[in-house]
């Protein structure tokens, strides 16, 4: 079975930074055939319940800035997106949710250091490295548009 990689808050894991999910039940319907394996950078960086963070501009390139602390989170996230695909080389799909700064595709908010947005469409930290790999990847609401449920034969 060919094998997907996919945040697993819209699995339904309990791992957003408030303990709450974002499953939807829509896109795993369209994901059947696939074998899914879930994915959560923050939860496994920071545990959950956690401070939420924005990706930001630096001198030193995109980071991961906590909205707590002004902390730079990146590196473990990075970290740990690299070891997640080196562990799992035939992972052909990559699903995003949207607008996060890990896992958005083309939908993570960059912002300037005074909080200015940059771009509407960035790819957050787990996603760009999934893109750099080569992987085919989406953000939920994208892929769920690009493949609509086909009608039922009769009807
Ligand atoms: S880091 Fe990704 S998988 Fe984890 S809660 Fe945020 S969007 Fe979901």
């Amino acid at each position: 079975m060919k094998k997907a990689a996919i945040s697993a808050c819209l699995t339904g894991e309990r791992c957003r930074y408030d303990g709450t999910d974002n499953r939807d039940n829509k896109l795993l319907g369209k994901l059947e055939g696939w074998e899914l394996i879930p994915f959560c950078p923050e939860d496994h960086c920071f545990g959950t319940p956690r401070p939420t963070m924005d990706l930001v501009e630096t001198e030193q390139g995109i980071k991961a800035l906590s909205n707590l602390t002004g902390a730079d989170l990146s590196p473990c996230v990075e970290r740990y997106a690299r070891d997640f695909f080196d562990a799992h080389p035939e992972i052909e799909l990559f699903i995003g949710k949207d607008r996060s700064p890990s896992c958005g595709v083309c939908s993570a908010r960059l912002y300037d250091r005074n909080k200015k947005l940059l771009d509407a469409e960035a790819p957050g930290l787990m996603a760009a490295e999934a893109k750099g790999r080569g992987i085919e990847c989406w953000d939920t609401e994208s892929y769920i548009e690009a493949h609509p449920t086909p009608p039922i034969a009769g009807s």
